[in-house]
């Protein structure tokens, strides 16, 4: 070990100390320092002023009471979190989470991605991320309006568009960002259009944010895929999840020439060697608020469901894997399987959806792996192109919103593909990723000293 591996590895020991029971978060930071070696060998002063210590301690953390009352008049608790991560090049910005297994610890990984993430976007964003153990699932329309009012009536005044700027994420979708930004409204008594992205397009919200997330993971990984002069033309694909994330992959990969040919929930899997009914699909979770295995029901002979206790989506064979429901869903044994299945290239649309165990699969197997904080960019990237609208008072179509995105994350591609050349990686876009990232919030806050 070199004396930068043994300081990092110091470092890093205490991340752990100071976080403790925070597996999620523990994770996330690892996963960067194993990139990190290379840099600070080429650049030790990167070692100087705990420069690494203070990239790893959110700037601040704010966790609160929600008190609610459900539709039976009872009064219900949840706890209410936003970790504003780093400002280091541009407000706080990164979704919240309406999930009851978030905790600070889940939070705060989100938020450590999402600033490296953003500065891969090339925007000014900073990173943070919030949100809540409430379980949206099961509630009425008028329960989520309550518990979204009363979460905004704490969050309201660590907020503002030069300040913090959440969006959605599990949970959190245009419903769920109506209240709350009527809420902000009616607090402060400003038309602030650009405290949330993610808004409905009546009021300030952008063509093509819906989609953004799902369309950039395929430019993405057709990137990725032309890198070995090929294309999604023919090839099978498994999405995973059916959110809004998923969703939208699909509808892209099949633009692009792909057949999708299994999708899930947390129930179970689905699958349709005929390529999945994309329109079927979205009556089922988007209109409806479904599950899964009525997909199977509706669509008839051919579509199997299969339970999660029976098996994994990632049994079924495909080309592509496009991981895009949620953390630590993809594993070491569902790696083994898919590479002896014959994957070529897997490209994460959820935030961290493989284990560290999974990633070393498939990097060993050489196979082409696109990390959720390249891929999935481009959802965050799209809310700042709606920030831009907000700010010139303007509205672009959804043509020059998506041409945007293209740009954007064909730029990430070959910031990723380029560094990981340079630090001697060839096609590691983890490292590509890690690296290319840390540089970019590591410039501005070596510019603005100690604070
Ligand atoms: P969403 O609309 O709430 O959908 C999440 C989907 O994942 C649902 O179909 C959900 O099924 C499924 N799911 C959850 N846990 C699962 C499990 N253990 N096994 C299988 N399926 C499971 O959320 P989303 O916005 O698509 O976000 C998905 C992922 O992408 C998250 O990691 C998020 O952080 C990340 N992401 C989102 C955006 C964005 O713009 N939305 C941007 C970047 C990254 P159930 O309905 O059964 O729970």
């Amino acid at each position: 070990m070199t004396n930068t591996d043994e300081k990092l590895e110091s470092i890093f020991d205490e991340v752990v100390r100071r976080n403790a029971g925070e597996p999620e978060f523990h994770q996330a930071v690892r996963e960067v320092f194993d990139s990190l070696g290379r840099v600070v060998a080429k650049r030790p002063d990167y070692l100087e002023d705990a420069l690494i210590e203070r990239i790893c301690e959110p700037e601040r953390q704010i966790i609160f009471r929600v008190p609610w009352t459900d539709d039976q008049g009872r009064v219900q608790i949840n706890r209410g979190f936003r970790v504003q991560f780093s400002s280091a090049m541009g407000p706080y910005k990164g979704g919240l989470r309406f999930h009851p297994s978030v905790n600070v610890g889940i939070i705060k990984f989100l938020g450590f991605e999402q600033t490296f993430k953003n500065a891969l976007t090339g925007l000014p964003i900073g990173g943070g991320k919030g949100g809540s153990d409430f379980d949206p699932k099961g509630r009425s329309d008028g329960e989520v309006m309550r518990f979204c009012q009363s979460f905004m009536t704490e969050l309201h005044r660590h907020l503002g568009e030069y300040t913090d700027v959440p969006a959605g994420d599990i949970g959190v979708g245009a419903r769920e960002i109506g209240y709350m930004f009527g809420q902000y409204k009616r607090l402060t008594n400003r038309f602030e259009a650009g405290v949330l992205t993610g808004k409905g397009l009546f009021y300030g919200g952008s063509l093509a944010r819906k989609e953004a997330t799902g369309y950039g993971n395929t430019y993405f990984t057709q990137a990725m895929l032309e890198t070995a002069k090929t294309s999604f033309d023919g090839k099978r694909v498994v999405v995973s999840g059916s959110g809004n994330v998923a969703i939208y992959t699909i509808e892209k990969v099949r633009a692009c020439g792909g057949k999708i040919v299994a999708c899930s929930d947390s129930s179970g899997y689905v699958v349709d060697e005929a390529g999945i009914d994309l329109e079927l699909l979205q009556e089922i979770k988007e209109t409806r608020r479904g599950r899964i295995s009525e997909y199977a029901e509706l669509r008839g002979s051919g579509v199997h469901f299969v339970s999660s206790e029976k098996g994994s989506i990632w049994d079924v064979p495909c080309d592509v894997a496009m991981p895009s429901a949620t953390q630590n869903e993809l594993m070491e044994e569902h790696a083994t399987t898919l590479v002896r299945n014959g994957v070529m290239a897997v490209s994460e649309g959820a935030n961290m959806p493989c284990t560290p165990e999974a990633t070393r699969v498939f990097r060993e197997a050489g196979v082409r792996f696109g990390p959720g904080k390249a891929a999935n960019a481009g959802g965050v990237a799209t809310s700042a192109l709606e920030m831009q609208q907000n700010a010139s008072r303007d509205r672009w179509t959804f043509q020059q919103t998506e041409a945007r995105l293209a740009t954007i994350m064909r730029e990430i591609h070959d910031a990723c593909y380029t560094v990981a050349d340079e630090y001697g990686a060839p096609g590691d876009y983890v490292l590509g990723a890690n690296i290319a990232g840390f540089i970019r919030v590591a410039e501005p806050m070596r510019a603005f000293g100690v604070v």
